[in-house]
């Protein structure tokens, strides 16, 4: 097993898990089976129950592990399945030392941060390094560990020691380094916040082989040779990633900069077997990869999405929304503008009290090609989506709700054409009579941690549901699989009154009790799913469902339907 570091330092947040992601990627394209691990030092056991707006997206894996959203970057880019256990957190390890310290397992002994504490990390890493993460079903060749937040960060400290220990452990030619610095602008190029962060790297214990520098332009040859002599590295070292006009251009540029050849020198991956198909493969990919990202810098028009949602100050809530929106628009060749709107802006209380937020709220909705409604939890802003989902289905603008979205679309036509007034949703309208959306039995009320019903589920197309334009993008297949993380479901008592008013629910689980997927005939796209397709989207091979939305919004419906059926 080989092992790529990317750790990083000056600031967080500047691209470690793209450029790591990237790097994943180019391994993959030379036929190398590539995992990730991602570690996290909070000591929170999963990122579950973190607020999106502190935190950004809790990405669930198929095991319905609640993870760190870099999660999700390796698994769009790479194209892999990944487990909870891929997301370690200082939670995590406790747990698991202490856990064992309560058996007795230590045999008497003081149980400490070193040896104990570290030994248990490196053990965790070589464990899960080995899970097949792909469908060749094969032991992976390399695993790309990106270590979050920055060097210098008091929980960081054990899981540098341990990955010190791990480099020893791995031997020569079995573990490579790379170090994310930022390079900032201020009238020129600043090296000296790179010169610092890679003292303290290499005093904590790290010791890059390469210097991947983020920074707004290219980097001046000037700069590169100063890292390189205050760093004490050759200039062939010192990678530059300057912002591209979208990150699917990242891989590329650090392919332009030999970034193969130098992990080739450090890591002897020529030293490696690979079979030809999965060479092929590999080479396959990256053509299929770097005509998308040049597809949009020459893409054939513009496609506005509103996103009504209640987390739209931080974008990071929504990542793989938008993300899957991206993929999609790569799919279509149009270009994604993506607007967000905060939907408590379109309640009647903004118009009392901020006239100007609620007309530009609804400026936007009403000028947007489609209408997204994401997850969420809580009551707030739910008035204003419901109203959102009320003109997309009225005016036949493209709609998608997920999970939330889609349970407040029930809620609407219950409402607005079933003619039950004050249908709602027991978690956001305690008071209301009848109930749209309940509890589903099985949840555990008294803990919020992973109580939910999580992970990969079935989901059936029901019979007579043949015209369905979602379905129409599965070819043949009878039944998808897809992500899930709610805790209410459409309400099975009310199911009959809902179809009767002219409410298809055109996907359920394998009982038929649970209700997946929502469609309106004779709209151009009003589709409500219970699950997040947003988690199974990935660059090369976009989800359906955003696929279908997505086209309907830029009006090439019919012929994305026709091109996704005949590459099958
Ligand atoms: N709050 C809703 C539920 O728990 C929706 C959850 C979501 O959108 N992820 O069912």
């Amino acid at each position: 097993m080989k092992f790529v570091l990317v750790s990083g330092g000056v600031i967080s947040g500047v691209g470690k898990g793209i450029i790591a992601s990237s790097t994943g990627l180019l391994l993959k394209t030379i036929g190398l089976t590539v995992t990730t691990i991602k570690i996290d030092g909070y000591i929170n056991i999963d990122a579950g129950t973190m607020a999106p707006t502190e935190h950004g997206e809790v990405y669930v894996t198929d095991d319905g592990g609640e993870m760190d959203l870099d999660i999700g970057n390796y698994e769009r880019y790479l194209l892999t399945t990944l487990t909870r256990d891929h997301n370690i957190t200082t939670g995590k390890v406790y747990q698991q030392v202490i856990e064992k310290e309560r058996r007795g397992d230590y045999l008497g002994k003081t149980v400490q941060v070193v040896p104990h504490v570290t030994g248990a990390i490196q053990d965790w890493i070589e464990r899960v390094a080995k899970i097949p993460v792909d469908e060749s079903g094969a032991e992976p060749d390399v695993c790309v560990i990106e270590l979050g937040g920055t060097v210098g960060d008091i929980e960081c400290a054990p899981f540098i020691h341990a990955l010190s220990q791990l480099h020893k452990r791995a031997g020569r030619n079995n573990f490579a380094q790379i170090f994310v610095s930022y390079v900032p602008l201020v009238g020129e190029q600043k090296t000296k916040p790179t010169q610092r962060a890679v003292s303290d790297t290499r005093s904590a214990g790290l010791n890059p082989d390469l210097i991947a520098c983020r920074c707004e332009q290219p980097l001046n040859e000037g700069t590169i040779q100063k890292i390189a002599n205050m760093c004490q590295v050759e200039q062939k070292q010192v990678v530059a990633v300057h912002n591209v006009s979208t990150t699917y251009h990242v891989p590329m540029l650090l392919n332009n900069q030999k970034l193969l050849d130098s992990l080739d020198e450090l890591l002897d991956l020529k030293s490696i077997s690979r079979p030809t198909a999965r060479i092929d493969l590999g080479s396959q990919m990256w053509d299929q990869w770097v005509g998308l990202a040049r597809g949009q810098d020459h893409a054939l028009g513009t496609v506005t999405i509103a996103l009504v949602g209640k987390y739209t100050t931080l974008h990071d809530s929504y990542i793989s929304i938008s993300k899957s929106l991206e993929h999609a628009a790569m799919y279509c060749r149009r270009k994604l503008e993506l607007v967000w709107v905060d939907a408590s802006h379109l309640e009647d209380e903004t118009l009392e009290n901020s006239p100007a937020e609620f007309h530009k709220a609804w400026h936007t909705v009403c000028t947007a090609n489609a209408i997204l409604v994401p997850g969420g939890f809580g009551s707030r802003a739910i008035e204003g989506m419901i109203k959102a989902i009320t003109w997309a289905r009225t005016k036949g603008v493209p709609f998608l709700g997920i999970c939330l979205g889609m349970q407040l679309a029930v809620i609407e036509y219950a409402r607005n054409i079933a003619g039950i007034e004050d249908a709602g949703s027991e978690e956001l309208h305690p008071q209301a009579k009848n109930h749209a959306i309940v509890y589903m039995p099985e949840v555990d009320k008294t803990k919020l941690g992973g109580t939910m019903r999580l992970g990969k589920h079935p989901c059936i197309f029901q019979p007579g549901s043949e015209w369905s334009k979602l379905r129409a993008l599965n070819g043949s297949a009878s039944q998808i699989e897809e992500r899930h993380r709610h805790r209410y479901e459409v309400n099975p008592s009310m199911i009959d009154q809902l179809e009767k008013a002219g409410l298809p629910f055109i996907g359920k689980d394998v009982k038929g009790e649970r209700m997946e997927i929502i469609e309106l005939p004779d709209h151009p796209w009003f589709v409500g799913v219970q699950f997040h397709p947003e988690y199974l989207s990935r660059v090369l091979s976009p989800s359906k469902v955003f696929l279908g939305f997505f086209a309907a919004a830029a009006g090439c419906l019919d012929e994305v339907t026709a091109s996704v059926n005949k590459a099958k």
